[in-house]
């Protein structure tokens, strides 16, 4: 699933492809991803320019002259430049087709992803609006955890993966920030010091960071026609190797369901 690096990546993979272009033809393939697709739009976009894009979470935001469309890859989407009428691919749902010939264009094979449009303010957006801030802004800090956390009897894994706590944080990075930070992933939110948010918000951001970087190498599979675009495997320490030695200590990686969630922890390292 694109977790908030690979969305970042796409963003940066696409911006210099889409920004400033104005959009000549709306094409939709199928009826409904996540939520219907809205026919209008087929009229509504046609005519209108990109004037940036951004990304809240893990939308991303094409900022239009007369409203904004909000996308979300879903479990399996990725967007990818390629020239104007090139032909489609069984899940090759939509194409933003752009005055320049080129074209963007959204793949999808589960269909939970996003394609909306609203004309006011995207952030106000029933979707955005209930989100905690960003992870890699000076907000997300470990007083503000320590803070939100006081009495909350939830895992730290389960608060630190709630939207309106903090967005982005994915099951993936949720057990890797935990492992490095040395915080055993099922102990109660409002057991966990500040002096120890502290050390989770530096390992949170550092795995982004270094996440985002990893897709730099790939910025430029959004614009080959053929490429698969840009996501990539990251080196994980504890996710998905249950069993395995600890990178740190040599004792086999834990694995158990936190919120239904698969969660992998040291049970040596992390306490
Ligand atoms: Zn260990």
């Amino acid at each position: 699933m694109p977790e908030l690096p690979e969305v970042e990546t796409t963003l940066r993979g696409i911006a210099p492809h889409v920004t400033d272009r104005t959009i000549l033809e709306c094409v939709f393939r199928t009826v409904k991803l996540r939520w219907p697709l809205d026919p209008d739009l087929c009229h509504v976009l046609p005519g209108q320019k990109i004037c940036k894009v951004e990304r809240r979470a893990k939308y991303l935001l094409l900022c239009c002259d007369h409203g904004t469309i909000i996308l979300h890859l879903g479990m399996s989407g990725s967007l990818r430049i390629v020239p104007a009428g090139t032909t489609e691919q069984k899940h090759d749902h939509v194409d933003l087709i752009f005055t320049d010939g080129q074209s963007l264009r959204l793949t999808d094979s589960r269909k939970f992803g996003a394609f909306i449009y609203t004309d006011s303010n995207p952030y106000s957006h029933k979707l955005l609006c209930h989100l905690g801030p960003e992870p890699l802004t000076d907000i997300f800090s470990g007083e503000y955890l320590y803070t939100r956390s006081r009495g909350r009897k939830l895992t730290v894994k389960q608060f630190i993966m709630e939207q309106k706590t903090v967005v982005g944080v994915g099951n993936i990075y949720a057990s890797e920030s935990l492992f490095r930070a040395g915080i055993r992933p099922d102990r109660a939110a409002g057991r966990v010091g500040s002096k120890r948010y502290e050390v989770l918000v530096g390992a949170i951001k550092e795995i982004l960071l270094q996440a985002i970087d990893a897709g730099g190498t790939t910025i430029n599979d959004f614009s080959q026609a053929d490429g698969k675009p840009g996501y990539f495997t990251q080196q994980l320490q504890v996710y998905g190797r249950c069993g395995e030695s600890c990178p740190s200590c040599g004792d086999p990686v834990r694995s158990q369901r936190l919120g239904q969630r698969s969660t992998f922890f040291c049970p040596k390292c992390q306490v």
